[in-house]
């Protein structure tokens, strides 16, 4: 379908001269695929990043089923997602403006909830005659780093690594373009995002978040005790606690670089499991449990991704040399809800070999940290994919498209529903 030249045919005296007179464009974002009903509106200019002009979220309360129930998720946005985008509306002068481009989260995420925004989306796109596009959530974590930050450096450069840690996905992605990304490490069992959840109920601690509630939790311990806590090793049982924690996959029968590297995060649940089946948690081992399973978990992430620069960088460590797949990244975008972990963020700059990688060293290798307020899920980073989507590949989505609940990142144009547009027709959106 041709929305552009529809756009076009409907509003020739906005269109008229658009070659001379480049201007602004606004998109409208929604996303909807797990707990989170999250609107946003950005403005993009010709030649620079896009700013951010509102937005909005708010979170299904899960405390009381201890964790996201589908069927509720669903409900919950189908009941937010109508009144917020009338609100946004209304305050954002929908009526006499109305956005120029409308992105949508399409998946990976549960069908329920990416159904009630799609669906929305769909029919705004429709009404007010602009293009739609159907995002990559996952690809919105990654590429919301292309906002400024306090803490960006500068924009990442292809290739580069990105390490999505979140309560869905963990893995560490390699991109080598926009379209070109090759998932290099992935979780066999859960997420990093939902261990945290689930060691955190398990030891005890209330709330909706659960894994930034044991943050919270662990953050607020003396640090003396903190100090105490690391003198103890856990490498056995032989400490004041009877516990035994060490790090998954490095026992005597695992490869030191294995052929296919992944990360795995069942063994913490069951530890903490194990341990209350004995005895019961007193406030000092609570203390212990989560100050151990905290730093253990972001422990294990950093041995993976240490082990994959070690295969896959080109200076030689240990003995080992890579095969040279790194070659050319500097740049590490770290991303997902997990990211605004300040203790992981700290004990990844500190811990990461970064200088395994050819052409980087220490004193030139970046890491690029999203504002934490862009590290859970929202629609900014939908608005942000959508608007590369549109400009650098000329693309945008057929309406009969169905939400996707598994869309692995390395098929993003692999699913149906693009619909390739010429660039002219892109830059009657961009100049208009
Ligand atoms: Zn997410």
């Amino acid at each position: 379908m041709d929305y552009l030249i529809r756009r076009s045919i409907g509003r020739i005296p906005r269109v008229a001269g658009y070659r001379k007179s480049i201007r602004n464009y606004k998109v409208l974002a929604l996303e909807s695929s797990c707990d989170d009903s999250c609107l946003a509106l950005l403005e993009k200019r010709p030649n620079q990043t896009a700013e951010v002009l509102d937005h909005c979220k708010t979170t299904l309360n899960s405390q009381l089923t201890g964790g996201i129930v589908p069927t509720q998720a669903h409900e919950f946005h189908q009941k937010q997602i109508g009144t917020m985008m009338a609100d946004f509306a209304s305050k954002n002068n929908f009526n006499r403006s109305p956005p120029d481009l409308v992105c949508c989260t399409r998946g990976p995420g549960m069908l329920g909830s990416l159904s009630a925004s799609l669906q929305l989306a769909k029919g705004l796109a429709i009404g007010w005659n602009t293009p739609f596009i159907g995002v990559h959530h996952m690809l919105g974590h990654i590429l919301v780093s292309k906002l400024p930050a306090k803490e960006l450096i500068s924009t990442p450069q292809y290739p580069y690594l990105s390490l999505l840690c979140s309560g869905g996905h963990t893995m560490l992605v390699l991109l080598k373009s926009l379209v070109d990304h090759e998932i290099i490490i992935n979780t066999c069992d859960i997420a990093v995002g939902d261990s945290l959840d689930k060691c955190a109920r398990e030891i005890g601690i209330n709330g909706n978040l659960l894994g930034k509630e044991l943050e919270k939790y662990v953050d607020a311990l003396p640090l003396q005790t903190k100090a105490e806590f690391d003198e103890i090793s856990t490498h056995s049982r032989n400490n004041e606690f009877d516990y035994k924690l060490r790090l998954p996959l490095k026992g005597p029968h695992n490869q030191a670089i294995p052929d296919n590297i992944e990360f795995t995060f069942a063994l913490f649940l069951s530890s903490i499991q194990n341990h209350k089946e004995k005895y019961q948690l007193t406030e000092r081992s609570k203390q212990f449990i989560a100050y151990k399973t905290q730093r253990f978990i972001f422990k294990h992430i950093i041995d993976r991704v240490n082990i994959s620069l070690k295969k896959h960088g080109t200076k030689s460590s240990t003995n080992v040399k890579g095969d040279g797949k790194f070659a050319g990244v500097k740049d590490l975008i770290f991303s997902g809800g997990v990211a605004s972990n300040k203790t992981f963020r700290e004990m990844l700059q500190t811990d990461l070999n970064t200088n395994l990688l050819s052409n980087s060293d220490e004193t030139n290798f970046r890491f690029h940290f999203p504002d934490v307020s862009l590290c859970t899920d929202n629609a900014i980073m939908i608005g942000i994919t959508g608007i590369e989507i549109f400009e650098n590949l000329q693309k945008v989505t057929n309406l009969n498209v169905l939400p996707i609940r598994k869309w692995p990142m390395n098929e993003l144009l692999k699913v149906d529903g693009w619909i390739d547009i010429p660039q002219e027709q892109v830059n009657g959106i961009i100049s208009k």
